[in-house]
C-alpha cells in the first residue's frame, strides 16, 4: 500500500490516532522519584518532526515532563561522536538486558557490569567518560548537548532534580559497584549528580520529536540543516539503541514495528526514530508495568507502523533522498546510454 504523504493526510491520520488513544486511562505514574508522582495523568501530547522539516501536532503537544531516560540517547550519542564508536563500544559495550534498568545484579552479572549506554548501570558510566573537575563545566557539556538537538535551550526542574538527588541512592551504589569493577571513568558523586540533573530537563512531544529526528536524518537538524553530530555516530545511536530503548517492552516493540529504534523515560516520554523519515515525540505520564507510558505505547506504535518505510512508501518524506533517488536514476540512465 503507497501512504499519502500530503500533509492533510499525516495531520488527520495523527488526529484520529489521538482521539482513539486519549481515552485510555490504564497505568500509572511513577512515585520513586516523589516529584514524579505530581505528574498529570491526563496530559497527552504527540508529534512528529519529518526529516524535511513539517511538524504535525496533536494535543497537548508542547506542555513538557522530565526526560528521564530518553536522556541517555544524547550522551551515548556525543560519546559516540567526540571519542569514537570504539571507545564507547570497548568502555561502555552493549549487551542485551531483561533485568529492570537499575537492577544491582544485572550490574553485578553481566560480564561488561555496564551493560548497555540506556540502562542506569551505563548511562551513568557513559556520563562519567566526560568527567572533569569543574562540575558546572562538566554539567553544562551533558546539558548543552541535549538543545543542540532540540534547536533551543531546555530548562531543568528543579523540583524533580531535587527530588531525586535525595532518592538516588540505588544510582549511588551502582556507581559504586561499577568502580570497583573499573568500568567507571570519573568521581562518583559529582557524575550521579550530573547525571541526575541530565534526566530532570523538560522537554515536550515537540522537542522529542524534533531531537528524534536528527537521528532519522543521520545526524542534521530538520529545521536549521546544521549538521549535529556524525553520520557515523548516527548511526552507531540508532543500532545500539534498537532492541533497547522500552525496558523489558523492547522485544516486542522491535517485531511489532519492525526495526524502528525508540527509548522511553519514567517521566512518562517516549521517542521514536524512523530512520530517512522523522522523529515522533510522545508525552503522557502513566506507565505500565515495564516503565513505559500507556498511551505513548499505543499510539507509538500505530504510528511508527504507518510510517515505517519497510511497510510503505516513503520518499516524499525526505526531499534530499528525493533528490537522491532522481539523481541515481538519471545516472542509471546515462550509464545505459554509453
Ligand atoms: N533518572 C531516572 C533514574 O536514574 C531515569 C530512569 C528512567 O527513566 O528509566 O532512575
Amino acid at each position: 500500500m503507497y501512504m499519502n504523504t500530503s500533509n492533510e493526510h499525516i495531520q488527520a491520520f495523527i488526529d484520529k490516532v489521538y482521539k482513539k488513544v486519549k481515552p485510555n486511562k490504564s497505568g500509572n505514574v511513577a512515585t520513586y522519584i516523589p516529584q514524579l508522582a505530581k505528574a498529570d495523568p491526563n496530559l497527552f501530547g504527540i508529534c512528529f518532526v519529518t526529516c524535511d522539516g513539517r511538524v504535525f501536532k496533536a494535543g497537548q503537544s508542547n506542555k513538557t515532563v522530565p526526560i528521564e531516560s530518553i536522556s541517555k540517547v544524547f550522551s551515548a550519542a556525543m560519546a559516540a561522536d567526540e571519542l569514537g564508536v570504539n571507545v564507547i563500544n570497548e568502555k561502555i559495550g552493549n549487551m542485551g538486558s531483561s533485568l529492570p534498568f537499575n537492577s544491582v545484579i544485572g550490574a553485578v552479572l553481566t560480564p561488561t557490569h555496564t551493560i548497555n549506554p540506556f540502562v542506569n548501570q551505563g548511562a551513568i558510566a557513559t556520563t562519567s567518560l566526560f568527567y572533569q573537575k569543574n562540575k558546572e563545566a562538566f554539567r553544562k557539556k551533558i546539558l548543552s548537548n541535549m538543545d543542540k538537538y532540540a534547536g533551543r535551550k531546555l530548562s531543568l526542574n528543579k523540583p524533580v532534580y531535587k527530588s531525586e538527588g535525595a532518592t538516588n541512592s540505588t544510582n549511588m551504589a551502582l556507581s559504586y559497584l561499577l568502580k570497583s569493577f573499573d568500568r567507571f571513568y570519573g568521581d562518583v558523586d559529582d557524575t550521579v549528580d550530573v547525571y541526575t540533573s541530565q534526566c530532570s530537563v523538560n522537554v515536550s512531544a515537540e522537542d522529542l520529536a524534533t531531537m528524534a529526528c536528527v537521528f532519522a536524518t543521520g545526524g542534521v537538524h530538520p529545521h536549521s540543516g546544521d549538521r549535529i553530530i556524525s553520520k557515523n555516530a548516527a548511526k552507531y545511536t540508532y543500532r545500539a539503541l534498537r532492541g533497547e530503548g522500552l525496558y523489558e517492552y523492547s522485544a516486542k516493540w522491535d517485531t511489532d514495528v519492525g526495526a524502528i529504534s525508540a527509548k522511553s523515560g519514567v517521566g512518562g516520554g517516549i521517542f521514536i526514530i524512523i530512520k530517512g523519515v522523522g522523529g515522533i515525540g510522545l508525552v503522557s505520564p502513566p506507565l505500565d508495568k515495564m516503565g513505559n507510558s500507556v498511551r505513548g505505547i499505543q499510539a507509538g506504535t500505530i504510528l511508527a507502523k504507518k510510517f515505517n518505510p519497510l511497510f510503505k512508501a516513503h520518499a516524499t518524506f525526505c526531499k534530499n533522498k528525493k533528490t537522491r533517488r532522481k539523481k541515481h536514476k538519471k545516472n542509471k540512465k546515462t550509464q545505459r546510454k554509453v
